[in-house]
């Protein structure tokens, strides 16, 4: 059989919360090849936590890998070809694994898990004039139950086994970049233990101002890692926000927007945290974002699913939200994890309003769409009142965007267009692209030449301003009603 000779190829692991993938990228043209994606498990042993099984994490790598290979085979493309693998990764989500024997300690706790809120307010409850914001100028963050700092120390305080590893120096902590890049370079026989500046970020441990990172380059298989970026790193830098002042929103589990603010890290005065954005090689300079984090986005859609079962799948919720066109009054608050930016307050709590005997399962659903998007203007007023210098439209990715209802929405809810790019894979791109310019390899995408051609999807507002404010209006009122739910 006859092999097709493309340029070099650059690859991605995206281990994002609710699946794993694969993807091979031609580095000419930015073309997506080959991938292949697997579902992982989220359990919920009791009520706020969310826990997922590092082998089960590590299992799906390996299975995407392999299944991408072989995709690639049949399409007579030569898997030698791959130059570098960059890792993308959900964030915060914190491991504790024993170094001699390579087994994880307990159950990964994913970023969303809400059993620390007694630790977090502790912590509160102890610096001067109880501010969640004490460590804000050191790492960009508020204390919260959000970043992997409480997650360790939940689990050297509650598990045994992480105690006794941790006495005896065999305990590796880290995110889930360092699970899997210690796994695939080699795991208990001499695998790396490393993490990178955009993951660091989000530990609360990590000072972002004096920042110092070597990223070394490892080999796996002969094909060398040479990039890791925590997920929406990724993203800002797939969608090519490269200069300072661009942003880029990301509908996955949860939603994130992200702007670039160029070398300096700008601390927020609108419950933002600042974060590294990405340092894309050793001699660059660090770059950082303003960043508004929405706990529950797609979560929201699976909840509805799993717990209600009002819809079979997250395609049906479009449908179903489409066929009335509005949430007849109804507003829903998915406040499951207390809620995030811009806010920060762990003890809200979800809250669905508005109902009449005519509501439906529709309205409900047309509501949950709506959640997302009136999050995604809270959190953008909050960038554009940072800033002084508001979007004039709003670049996004992420596995919700395939709902068209939804982009409609946003468009209308904050009055600027909402562009998707044609490729949708935004995350694992970065990725890539990190890896490739790592290892020489320069994609398409880097240069700004190329732009132009970039194929994208936009949508307009469609209803008057007036109408617009008057659902968010509407809207923060629920929000006041879901917070301080437990005091
Ligand atoms: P993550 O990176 O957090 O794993 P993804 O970007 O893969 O997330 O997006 C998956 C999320 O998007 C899931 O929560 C899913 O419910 C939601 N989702 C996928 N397709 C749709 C759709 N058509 N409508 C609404 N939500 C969707």
């Amino acid at each position: 059989s006859h092999r097709i000779m493309l340029g070099p190829l650059v690859a991605a692991i995206d281990q994002g919360t609710s699946s794993t993938r694969f993807l091979v990228f031609n580095s000419k043209t930015a073309e997506l090849l080959s991938h292949h994606q697997v579902e992982i498990k989220q359990s919920f042993p009791k009520e706020g936590w969310v826990e997922e099984d590092p082998k089960e994490i590590l299992q799906s790598v390996y299975e995407c890998m392999e299944r991408t290979c072989e995709k690639l085979t049949q399409l007579n493309i030569d898997i030698s070809n791959i130059k570098a693998i960059g890792v993308t990764n959900q964030r915060e989500t914190t491991l504790v694994w024993d170094k001699e024997t390579g087994e994880p300690l307990y159950n990964a706790i994913v970023w969303l898990d809400l059993r620390t809120q007694s630790t977090v307010e502790n912590l509160i409850n102890k610096t001067p004039g109880r501010n969640k914001n004490h460590l804000k100028h050191k790492t960009g963050l508020p204390i919260s139950t959000y970043f992997s700092a409480v997650k360790l120390r939940w689990l050297m305080d509650n598990v045994k086994e992480v105690h006794e590893a941790v006495v005896s120096h065999r305990a590796m902590f880290g995110t889930v970049d360092s699970w899997l890049i210690w796994c695939l370079t080699g795991g208990k026989s001499g695998g790396v233990h490393c993490t990178d500046v955009t993951n660091a970020s989000r530990t609360m441990l990590f000072n972002i101002h004096t920042m110092d990172w070597d990223a070394e380059l490892w080999a796996l298989s002969g094909i060398p890692i040479s990039g890791c970026l925590g997920d929406q790193s990724a993203a800002l830098v797939g969608q090519m926000c490269f200069q300072d002042g661009q942003a880029k929103n990301t509908y996955g589990t949860g939603c994130f927007l992200l702007r670039n603010t160029g070398a300096k890290p700008v601390m927020s005065e609108h419950g933002l945290l600042t974060t590294v954005a990405y340092k894309l090689g050793r001699d660059k300079p660090a770059c950082y974002a303003l960043e508004g984090s929405v706990a529950i986005a797609g979560a929201v859609v699976r909840w509805l699913q799993d717990n209600l079962g009002i819809i079979g799948s997250s395609e049906e919720l479009e449908k179903l939200a489409a066929s009335v066109g509005t949430s007849y009054g109804c507003y829903f608050v998915p406040a499951f994890s207390g809620l995030y930016a811009p806010y920060w307050e762990p003890s809200a709590r979800g809250i669905i309003c508005g109902l009449t005997q005519f509501t439906n399962k529709r309205h409900l659903a047309f509501a949950a769409l709506e959640a997302v998007c009136f999050q995604t203007r809270e959190i953008l007023d909050a960038m554009n009142q940072d800033s002084g210098i508001p979007l004039t439209q709003l670049q996004v990715d992420g596995g919700m965007t395939s709902n068209k209802l939804l982009m409609q929405l946003q468009a209308d809810i904050l009055c600027i267009p909402v562009v998707k790019p044609s490729m949708p894979e935004t995350t694992a791109l970065g990725a890539a692209m990190a890896a490739g310019a790592a290892e020489g390899v320069s994609v398409w995408s880097l240069n700004p030449d190329d732009l132009s051609e970039v194929t994208s999807e936009k949508f307009e507002p469609q209803i008057n301003p007036e109408e617009s404010e008057f659902r968010y209006a509407r809207w923060k009122r629920a929000v006041q009603k879901s917070m301080n739910w437990e005091t």
